[in-house]
């Protein structure tokens, strides 16, 4: 089956994400702010479009993929009014990162002039989007949902439903405040173990074995020289970036704000992760946050 698929976004994420749709047989066209982004999905065999109104013109599905809640709400409700230009019935993937609260109102707005939407943010970073193995955590109607499996099964591997609109982005957040969390308690553990006479590689088996264990430990250690193919090693090159934790940090802060919850581990790494940033660190891999601990 072919479709007509309007990819708007084609940054680290999602100029992969367009290209396997295009692998898969589709009909892409396709926007970017930058022109070059765009001539680059073109030259891969989709069709180069001038406006994102242009782009979802007789679209049967539309996909976003942009930094962050100010650029989706500025898409879809601001001056450009996306929403005006989609048909209705037509089905809209927002793949951001953004905070629940935009994803909600912005899938209300297009429910109110007939748009089928789902908030559908990624795990799995540029790998898994270059892979097509990206986890999908979708928010919205499980009939939606339905329709949009074989286009996600296209750029993914696993599929979630987590429940109603912005449902996919605080399932996403959640995640990603426990990852940081995690990498920064790791971090603290081996720092505290080395300065006390142990091999962070001892260490790092014993507790990969033990009740500490967890994905940082066992697949993502932040000691430089503990796993040869993680960031650590390869001087926190790759990966996924301070900048992008601390600013998943921040939406799970507002998220925190937005419901009274109180995520005071969530906050304490929040603020790691900033004094890193402020260190000029931000473009390196999270994992770098064991920078933190050295003495
Ligand atoms: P990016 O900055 O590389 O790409 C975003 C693209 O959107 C840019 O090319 C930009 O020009 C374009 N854009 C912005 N506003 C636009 C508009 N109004 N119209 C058309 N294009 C517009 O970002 P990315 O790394 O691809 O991340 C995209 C989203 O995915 C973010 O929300 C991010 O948090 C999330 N995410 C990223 C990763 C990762 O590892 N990079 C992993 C998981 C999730």
């Amino acid at each position: 089956m072919s479709s007509h698929i309007a990819f708007i976004g084609l940054g680290h994420m999602g100029a992969p994400m367009a290209s396997n749709l295009l692998e898969a047989g589709h009909r892409l066209k396709v926007f970017d702010l930058v022109p070059a982004a765009v001539q680059a999905l073109a030259g891969a065999g989709a069709e180069a479009s001038a406006s994102a109104a242009d782009a979802v013109r007789g679209a049967e599905l539309v996909i976003t993929m942009l930094p962050a809640s100010r650029h989706v709400e500025g898409l879809y409700l601001g001056k450009e009014g996306l929403l005006g230009a989609i048909a209705r019935g037509t089905l809209v993937l927002e793949c951001s990162t953004i905070a629940p609260e935009s994803a909600r109102k912005v899938s209300a707005a297009a429910i109110a002039v007939g748009i089928r939407m789902l908030d559908a943010p990624v795990s799995g970073g540029t790998a898994g989007a270059v892979a097509g193995t990206l986890t999908f955590i979708v928010g919205g109607a499980a009939t939606d949902l339905e329709a949009a499996q074989p286009y996600l099964r296209a750029m993914g591997k696993n599929i979630f439903h987590a429940g109603a609109a912005g449902a996919g982005q605080v399932a996403k957040i959640c995640n990603n405040m426990l990852l940081g969390i995690l990498m920064a308690g790791t971090a603290e553990a081996l720092a505290l173990g080395v300065a006390n006479g142990l091999d962070p590689k001892v260490l790092s088996d014993i507790i990969a074995k033990s009740s500490g264990r967890n994905w940082a430990t066992e697949l993502y250690n932040p000691w430089p020289g503990v796993m040869e193919h993680a960031p650590a090693s390869k001087g926190y090159s790759g990966g996924f970036g301070v900048d992008l934790m601390l600013k998943d940090l921040g939406l799970a802060t507002e998220a925190s704000v937005q419901s009274r919850s109180a995520t005071p581990l969530g906050g304490l790494a929040r603020n790691l992760y900033a004094m890193l940033s402020a260190q000029g660190h931000g473009g390196l891999d999270f994992s770098s946050v064991l920078k933190l601990y050295e003495r």
